[in-house]
C-alpha cells in the first residue's frame, strides 16, 4: 500500500498559520468532501484549538468536534494530546485525564497523538492507558529535536518503549520543521526496524526542507504523512497536500487519493483563507533556514517578534535568537515545543533585557529546575541550576503524582457558580478555570476579524495581532490581553509616577502586568524578598528586594500594566 495522509488544515494548519483562528461555520462546507477523499485521518482537534474556541472565537470546542462527526463518517477524527498537559499549560491529575479522554472518545475523536515536550515517557502512559481503555487509537509521539543528547539510536529506543506500552502507531513529530531529507531517510529506517506499528512523519516547512523530507520519508518506508491544504500550507505549516498527493502520484507510494478532488478542496480553502488574509503574516508565510539554528517553532517565533516589540526591544531580536540555545543547553536540550518553548523563549528574552543572564527567572524556569515538568533529556546546568532553586530538592518521580485529585471540587465549585450542564463543561472549567467562568456563562464575545482598513493604518507594517497572555497562577489561568491602546488607558488611572527617579525606586525592567504586590507602605523587607509579581510575555517574574530595607511608597496596584522604566516603588534601604 502506498503512503496515508492524515490531513492537518483543520487543526495545525490554522494553528500554525493564522494563530487557530479558524471558525468551526468555516470548516463544516467542506467537510464532507474531505471525508471522501480517503484520508488515513483528518486532524481536527487539540492542541490550541481547545484553548482558542473559549477564549477568543466564543465556540464551544466539543460541539465542534459532535458537529465535524455527524458530517465526517468515514474517516478518523484525530487530535493532538499534550500528555499529561491534556491541551492546556499544565499536568491536570489523573482524574481529569481519565474523564476528558473519555468525553473525547465520546464526542468523536478516533485517534489520539499523544507527547510530552520533554520525551519523558511518564508523562505520556497514563493518557496512553486511558485512550486504550476507552478503545482510541494511541498514536505515541516522538518529539524531534537536534542536540548533542538526541541522536536516531535513542529516538529508536522511544520508538520501542513507546510500542510496547501499547502504541497503535508512532508519529515522529518535527514541530520546527528540522528534519533534513538525510535525516529523515537514517530516522524513518531505524525506527521501522525497531518498531512493528506504522510510523507517521510530521513536519513543518519552516526550514523549506519538508516536502523533500517527506519524499525522502516516503522512499525509507513511512506510512502517514501529515499535510495541509495549500492555503493553510507551506511556511511554518505543513506541505501542502494537493502538492504532495501529486508529488506521490505514479511511485510506489501513490496515495491513491483523486487529485482533481483535492483541486476543489483546495480551492475552498483558498477562498478561505482570503477571508481571513489580516492573520497572514510574513513571518509565518516564509521559509528560513535560520531555525535550524534556533530551532523555535513558528508559533512561537511570531510571538517572541511581538512580545519584544511591545518591550520596545525589538533591536535585541537577533541577540534573543542566540541566547536561546544557550538557555535551551543550560535545561539540558529540551525539544522546543508546547510548554518548553515558551519557558526557554521567555528566559532568553530576560537574559538579554535585563543585561545578565539568570539575574531574574521565572516561576516557570525554576519549577523546571525543580523537576516538576519531568525529567530533562540531557543533565542540566549544575551552576544555573543552583543559581535558581540553591538546594531545594529535585523532584525525581513523576510530577503529576504530586497532584491531588481535582474533578469533585471542581464540580461541586462549577455547580455553585451554576456554569456546568453537562459533563464536558466541567472539563471544560477543569481546563481552564478562568477563562472557562466568562465562556460558560455565555458572556464571551466573538472576537472580531481585523479589517484591512484598521490593518493598514496601525504604524509597525506587520500585522498587529492583540497580544493575548493565558496567564496560569497556581492553576488558575488569567486572561489578559494587552494592547498599546489598553496600556496607555490604564497609565492614565495609575497613581501619579514621580518625575525623577528617587533614592530607593524600584523600576520596571519591562512591560508587562503587575500580577501581585506582596508588600505595603511601611513593610520592613529583607534582600530576596518578593516585593511584587510582574506577568510578561507569558511568564511571571518575580521582583525582589536587592537589599535590606523599608517599603517608603507604592506607585503600582494589581492590574497596572507597567512599561519598562516605570517606578514601581521606593524601598529604602537599612543604614548599615
Ligand atoms: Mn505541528
Amino acid at each position: 500500500m502506498g503512503v496515508q495522509i492524515t490531513e492537518t488544515t483543520l487543526r495545525d494548519g490554522h494553528q500554525s498559520l493564522i494563530a487557530t483562528r479558524m471558525r468551526t461555520r468555516d470548516m463544516l462546507p467542506i467537510a464532507e468532501k474531505m471525508d471522501q477523499a480517503g484520508f488515513f485521518s483528518l486532524e481536527v482537534w487539540g492542541g490550541a484549538t481547545f484553548d482558542a474556541c473559549i477564549r477568543f472565537l466564543n465556540e464551544d470546542p466539543w460541539e465542534r468536534l459532535r458537529s465535524l462527526r455527524k458530517i465526517v463518517k468515514n474517516t478518523r477524527l484525530q487530535m493532538l494530546l499534550r500528555g499529561q498537559n491534556l491541551v492546556g499549560y499544565r499536568h491536570y491529575a489523573d482524574d481529569v485525564l481519565d474523564e476528558f479522554v473519555r468525553l473525547s472518545v465520546k464526542n468523536g475523536i478516533d485517534v489520539f497523538r499523544i507527547f510530552d515536550a520533554l520525551n519523558d515517557l511518564r508523562n505520556m502512559e497514563p493518557a496512553i492507558k486511558a485512550v486504550s481503555k476507552y478503545k482510541g487509537h494511541v498514536q505515541g509521539t516522538i518529539c524531534y529535536t537536534t542536540s548533542p543528547v538526541h541522536n536516531n539510536e535513542k529516538f529508536a529506543e522511544m520508538a520501542k518503549n513507546l510500542e510496547n506500552l501499547g502504541c497503535d502507531s508512532i508519529c515522529i513529530k518535527d514541530m520546527a520543521g528540522l528534519i533534513s531529507p538525510a535525516l529523515a531517510t537514517d530516522l524513518v529506517k531505524i525506527v521501522k526496524s525497531r518498531a512493528n506499528i506504522p510510523i507517521s512523519l510530521h513536519s513543518h516547512c519552516s526550514s523549506g526542507m519538508a516536502p523533500a523530507s517527506y519524499f525522502a520519508a516516503a522512499e525509507a518506508g513511512v506510512d502517514i504523512l501529515d499535510t495541509a491544504f495549500s492555503a493553510f500550507g507551506w511556511g511554518t505549516s505543513q506541505p501542502p497536500t494537493e502538492s504532495m498527493v501529486a508529488t506521490l502520484q505514479g511511485t510506489p507510494y501513490d496515495t491513491g487519493i483523486d487529485l482533481e478532488l483535492m483541486y476543489e478542496i483546495g480551492e475552498y480553502f483558498a477562498s478561505l483563507a482570503g477571508k481571513y488574509r489580516m492573520l497572514f503574516t510574513a513571518e509565518t508565510t516564509r521559509p528560513s533556514v535560520n531555525v535550524l539554528l534556533h530551532q523555535i517553532p513558528g508559533g512561537m517565533l511570531s510571538n517572541l517578534v511581538s512580545q519584544l516589540r511591545e518591550q520596545n526591544a525589538l533591536d535585541k531580536y537577533g541577540e534573543v535568537l542566540k541566547e536561546v540555545p544557550r538557555v535551551r543547553a543550560d535545561l539540558g536540550y529540551p525539544p522546543l515545543v508546547t510548554p518548553t518553548s515558551q519557558v526557554v523563549g521567555i528566559q532568553a528574552v530576560l537574559n538579554v533585557l535585563l543585561g545578565e543572564r539568570y539575574k531574574q527567572v521565572t516561576q516557570e524556569v525554576k519549577n523546571y529546575f525543580l523537576g516538576l515538568y519531568g525529567r530533562s533529556p540531557g543533565p542540566v546546568n549544575e551552576e544555573i541550576r543552583t543559581k535558581v532553586i540553591g538546594d531545594e530538592p529535585v523532584m525525581e518521580g513523576r510530577p503529576a503524582d504530586l497532584l491531588e485529585p481535582e474533578l469533585e471540587k471542581l464540580s461541586e465549585e462549577g455547580h455553585k457558580l451554576g456554569i456546568i450542564h453537562s459533563d464536558e463543561d466541567l472539563i471544560t472549567y477543569a481546563l481552564y478555570p478562568q477563562v472557562a467562568v466568562k465562556f460558560l456563562r455565555g458572556e464571551l464575545k466573538e472576537e472580531a476579524m481585523p479589517s484591512p482598513v484598521e490593518a493598514t493604518s496601525k504604524s509597525s507594517g506587520v500585522t498587529d495581532l492583540p497580544v493575548e497572555f493565558a496567564v496560569d497562577v497556581d492553576g488558575e489561568v488569567f486572561n489578559v490581553k494587552v494592547s498599546s491602546i489598553m496600556s496607555k488607558t490604564i497609565s492614565v488611572e495609575s497613581p501619579q509616577k514621580p518625575q525623577e527617579v528617587p533614592e530607593g525606586a524600584i523600576v520596571s525592567k519591562m512591560q508587562g502586568m503587575i500580577l501581585a504586590i506582596k508588600v505595603k507602605a511601611g513593610d520592613k523587607v529583607k534582600e530576596g524578598d518578593v516585593l511584587l509579581t510582574i506577568e510578561a510575555m507569558k511568564m511571571q517574574n518575580n521582583i525582589v528586594a536587592e537589599y535590606d530595607g523599608t517599603v517608603k511608597e507604592l506607585f503600582s496596584f494589581q492590574g497596572e500594566v507597567v512599561n519598562a522604566g516605570d517606578i514601581l516603588m521606593v524601598v529604602e534601604a537599612d543604614d548599615k
